[in-house]
């Protein structure tokens, strides 16, 4: 495994592609086979691991507990509202506090981008960011590359799009981080309030358009986002007029290739992001990218903490 995530995982940018082929590759023992209950290993058996979140999750941060669990090591939950944070306590000695209990790693997630990049200058405990604010969700992007790659065969040359919400979006940055070191084909489309020109320069050769046709002809892999109105300050597009001009709907899959993929990190707004048609159909791979994030996050647990 590779050396440099004995240190943590905070972002795919300073992964290079030996480091994400290891992850993506120990994942694979970790998947169940078609039909059958997951397994269990004992590889982190006496570590402990905490969950530090500050933001609302529902599948990330069970999907970190599975995986913990799965691999024998004792996991300790804790929601930001009902910790000292909440009584005043600053982000450093919070941190602090945990890390004096000596867990093994901590998973974090926070709404201010670079916050666990922060502490992890601060701290000797391994810190694995669970998504911080509009910055990177690594362990979302490894998860993506695992679904499509059960697919596929490689991710060079692959025509990816990824759709909606960009300039909020930690979850498009991570995966164009990944998917470019990779060599995918990547277009970035959304409304350009939420789609911003500089985006063009997160990695070479991607490319944007507000045209959602565009970014959906021929394409390999659609990728739906959420459009994060808990990071938007101005007035939202209304859910109608969204959903007309950027709702993933069955008509529009004909403009991609015949075995396109349909992702979407979650959590899904029928009606706003995709029709309840696309979301349902075969083409979408949405709850195996759940049932992969448990297998991914075992890989990056495993290599941080062992
Ligand atoms: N669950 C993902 C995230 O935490 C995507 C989203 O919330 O829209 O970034």
């Amino acid at each position: 495994m590779p050396h440099s995530m004995r240190e943590g995982l905070l972002g795919i940018e300073n992964l290079d592609r030996a480091e994400i082929e290891a992850i993506l590759k120990r994942a694979r023992d970790f998947q169940p086979a078609p039909n059958e209950s997951f397994k269990r290993f004992d590889t982190l058996r006496n570590r402990m691991i905490v969950n530090l979140f500050f933001e609302a999750s529902t599948r990330t941060r069970t999907s970190f507990e599975i995986a913990a669990r799965r691999l024998g090591a004792e996991v300790v939950s804790i929601a930001a509202s009902g910790s000292s944070v909440s009584k005043g306590e600053s982000l450093v000695d919070t941190l602090n506090t945990l890390a004096a209990m000596r867990p093994n790693a901590i998973v974090m997630r926070h709404s201010a981008s670079g916050a666990p990049h922060f502490l992890a200058r601060h701290l000797n405990t391994p810190i694995i960011n669970a998504g911080d604010g509009a910055h990177e969700h690594p362990t979302q992007a490894l998860l993506d590359a695992r679904t499509i790659l059960d697919r596929r065969p490689t991710l060079e040359g692959l025509r990816v799009a990824i759709i909606g919400d960009i300039a909020h979006s930690r979850v498009a940055r991570s995966n164009v981080q990944l998917l470019s070191k990779f060599k995918a084909d990547i277009v970035l489309c959304g409304p350009p309030s939420l789609l911003p020109p500089d985006l063009a320069k997160l990695a070479p050769g991607v490319r944007l358009t507000n045209d959602m046709a565009e970014a959906i002809r021929d394409a390999d892999v659609i990728m739906m986002l959420r459009v994060q109105l808990e990071r938007q300050h101005e007035a939202p597009i209304p859910t109608g007029e969204y959903f007309q001009f950027y709702g993933l709907r069955l008509e529009h899959l004909q403009l991609a290739r015949p075995d396109v993929l349909v992702m979407h990190p979650g959590p899904i707004n029928r009606g706003r992001e995709l029709s309840s048609e696309v979301a349902d159909s075969q083409r979408s791979v949405i709850l195996n990218q759940v049932e992969n994030g448990v297998a991914v996050r075992m890989a990056v647990l495993e290599s941080v903490v062992q």
